[in-house]
């Protein structure tokens, strides 16, 4: 008898505090404060990911066009699109989301001129940006340093530049106009960045 009712109040306190727990961590996720896929919230300001990586292109978080298959946006871009689209005027700033080294800093066919950045086994890859390169291949960056610009939509002087616009114009890569393309691949697959976010 003693043994019952002395454990009757600890179980019930016990039971409170679990079921408080429960419910206070969906809660936390739904606001964002632990990592969530959550598309319709992107229009919210996302800084710092769960993986403490920093977004990619700081004020600017419209996704015009997430990872995965899609209807192709224009001739030659991928109906498989290995990254996601953020909306951003030419010239804005592209920031470093993780440190790594430079591995390429060029044309890179539809994804237009590219900075490639590896750290570990993951790339990342930041496309469509100005052909005013601010890196070069084999320097180190550290995360959150600016390492290129949003490029332009029409880009000239590219040798054998098969894309161009409806008005025969050529463009940086595949694209209908300024944005990042934001692509990471972990041992060299194309993965959702989102997920790192
Ligand atoms: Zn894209």
């Amino acid at each position: 008898m003693k043994f019952n009712s002395f454990f009757i109040p600890v179980f019930f306190i016990l039971f409170i505090l679990i079921f408080s727990l429960s419910t206070f961590i969906p809660a936390l996720s739904e606001y964002g404060y632990v990592s969530s896929y959550y598309p319709n919230n992107y229009t919210n300001s996302i800084n710092i990911s769960s993986s403490n990586f920093i977004w990619p292109a700081p004020g600017y978080n419209k996704i015009t066009s997430y990872f995965g298959y899609r209807n192709a946006p224009t001739s030659g871009a991928g109906t498989y699109h290995g990254g996601i689209d953020i909306a951003a005027p030419t010239g804005s700033n592209i920031i470093a989301c993780s440190s790594g080294i430079v591995t390429f800093a060029d044309f890179y066919g539809a994804n237009g001129f590219t900075v490639k950045i590896e750290n570990g086994n993951l790339t990342f890859l930041y496309s469509h940006v100005s052909p005013t390169f601010l890196v070069h291949v084999g320097q180190y960056i550290n995360k959150g340093e600016v390492i290129a610009k949003v490029g332009p939509k029409n880009v000239y002087n590219v040798p054998n530049n098969p894309y161009k616009d409806s008005n025969g114009n050529p463009t940086n890569g595949a694209t209908t106009g300024a944005h990042l393309h934001f692509a990471i691949r972990k041992d060299g697959q194309a993965v959702n960045p989102l997920n790192y976010f």
